[in-house]
Formats: C-alpha cells, structure tokens, sequence
C-alpha cells in the first residue's frame, strides 16, 4: 500500500480528464444549440435484462443531461425480433432530430451484432463500428473514431505531446478496442505491434512497448514481467475480482516499474463515456453542415 500512495504522480488520472474534455463539449453542444434551436440529441437502445448494461446506458445518459445533450433511451425486451430492433433503428436513422444511435452490446444470442452495426446509417453511428466509417479510420481519413480507442488516444497525446517514434504494443486484436488503436497510433507515428490469444512468448514484445495498451478481459494479467522501465500503460480491461473491479495490469507492479498507468476504475472508463459525448456533438455538427473543430492536441 505504501508504493502506491509513493507512486501516485504516476497514475494518469482519467476522471480528471474526462471532466476537463466534457466542460469543451459541453460548450461545443451550446453552441449547436444557439445555432440550431435544439440539443444535439443522443438515441440509446438497450436490449434484455443485462445488469452491466444498464448501469453502462444510466451512466451515458446521466453524462449525456449534464453535457447539455439530449438523450432519449429506449428498453427492449430480451426476446425482440432482429425484424423489430432494425425497425426501431431505422425509426431513428429517419428521425432528423436524433443525431447519434448507440445499441449497447452484447445483443442477445438470436440477434445478429453484425446486421445491427451495419443497419445504422453512418452518419448517426456514434460508436463508429459501421464499416464505412471503420474502413475510413484504416484508410487515416477523417471519420467517427471508435469512443474507447479515442479516449486512450486522448490520454496518450496529453501524457506524451508527440508520440513520434515510440514502440506502442497493442495487447488485444478486437474491433472495439485493437484495431482500431492501431489505426490512431500509426496515424501518430508510432511503431505498432498487434499481439492476440495466439502470440507467443508475448513477454518479449511487450518488454520493448514504450507505450502499452492492454485490452484483455482477464484481471491483472500484466505482472512485472511484461512491463518495460519507464513505459506508460493504458489498462483498457474491465474486470471483476472478488465483487472489485480491477484492470488487465497489476496496477502494483505497473507502479513500479513503468513511468505513468491509468487505473481502473478512474482511467480509460471516464474517457470512454466522454468520447461518446464528443461523437454525439461532432454528428450534429456535420450531419447539420456546422463546421466542426476536431479536437487537437
Ligand atoms: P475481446 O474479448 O473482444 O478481445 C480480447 C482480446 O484479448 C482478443 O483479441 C484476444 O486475442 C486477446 N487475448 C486474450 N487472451 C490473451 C492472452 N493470454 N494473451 C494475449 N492476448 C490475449 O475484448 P474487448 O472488447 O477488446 O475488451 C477487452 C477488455 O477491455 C475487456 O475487459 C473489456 O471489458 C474492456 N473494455 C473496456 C472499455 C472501457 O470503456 N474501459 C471499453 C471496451 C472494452
């Protein structure tokens, strides 16, 4: 307990972050309103009975009020037709006043992610899983970056100014959070590894990670080992042990040994839900022909 209290200039303090970039998207929705006599508006489509879900959706919307964006929330229930969700997207796809839809995930079993993802028009896809706006973010052109990856992104630029030249390993090949981080990275100028399930003797490359982003899903799996001197760590991973949340890395060691690490809770979460603002603000900006000012940092 006594290195973590010695070490805590060394932990990157997400919420901190997150509450400075949702006072500049706060403003950035004043704005659209003055210009346009309403919120940018937010549609959240919540599907069964999933607890972790629900707390994920309140904790959007309750951002979203503060935020000043609207947000209206529907609940469907677990045995809902694919035919009747995709119709309730495309009310909303149609709907002028509605500017950004998530669908929070996972989606039952009998529903099909894919054929959900898709059906969202791309100018409305606040989550930027839609292929259009993916496949922009492979090609570096500008397009909707994918909330979670943002947010670590955000931190990173904060922490380091100039990321040029840097070692980043990627732990983690999923569409949510690996690939598309690759994309932002190499964008940066980054050399980026890509290590997955299937990696051998992973401790190696990791070692040689200036910058380490760990996207498991299993808790503290990053021990001292895997850890380079003076790196810094993005702990992307939720989990929970013995009823606490904890991350992918051994925060501990992290503290030991690397220069900065983001914490969990309080590190990539925050940034998470304030890069789902900023999608929504940046939608009704482009889908209203406002300008919009991508954040530079
Ligand atoms: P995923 O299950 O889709 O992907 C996990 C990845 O980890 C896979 O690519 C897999 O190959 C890799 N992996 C698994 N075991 C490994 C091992 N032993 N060595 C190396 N790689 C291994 O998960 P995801 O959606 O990318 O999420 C990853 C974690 O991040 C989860 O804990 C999730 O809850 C969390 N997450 C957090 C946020 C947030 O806002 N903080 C957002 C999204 C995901």
């Amino acid at each position: 307990m006594k290195s973590l209290q010695n070490n805590e200039s060394k932990i990157i303090n997400g919420k901190n972050y997150s509450r400075n970039f949702l006072i500049d998207i706060s403003n950035l929705a004043k704005s659209f309103e003055s210009l346009s006599n309403r919120k940018p508006c937010l549609a959240v489509i919540l599907v069964g009975d999933n607890d972790a879900s629900k707390i994920y959706v309140k904790n959007k919307v309750l951002t979203a009020q503060k935020t000043n964006i609207k947000s209206i929330e529907i609940l469907l229930p677990n045995e809902i037709s694919e035919v009747d969700l995709l119709n309730e997207i495309n009310r909303f796809n149609n709907d002028d006043k509605v500017d950004a839809i998530l669908v929070q995930l996972p989606l039952p079993n009998h529903i099909q992610v894919k054929k959900i993802v898709n059906s969202i028009s791309p100018n409305k896809d606040v989550d930027g899983f839609h292929p259009q706006n993916f496949g922009n973010l492979m090609l570096g052109n500008e397009t909707v970056v994918p909330c979670t990856p943002l947010g670590c992104w955000y931190m990173l630029k904060k922490e380091l100014k100039d990321l040029t030249g840097y070692h980043a390993v990627i732990i983690g090949r999923s569409n949510i959070v690996g690939k598309p981080m690759q994309s932002l990275l190499i964008k940066e100028n980054c050399t980026v590894t890509i290590t997955h399930s299937k990696t051998k003797k992973l401790a190696k490359i990791t070692n040689k990670a200036d910058i380490l982003i760990a996207a498991i899903g299993k808790h503290e799996f990053i021990t001292s080992e895997f850890i380079k001197p003076k790196s810094v760590i993005i702990d992307v991973g939720i989990n929970r042990k013995n009823k606490k949340l904890v991350g992918d890395v051994k925060l501990e060691d992290a503290l030991n040994i690397a220069k900065k690490v983001t914490p969990v809770p309080g590190g990539v979460g925050p940034m998470t839900i304030a890069c789902l603002m900023y999608n929504t603000v940046k939608l009704a900006y482009l889908r209203n022909n406002i300008k919009f000012k991508e954040i530079s940092l």
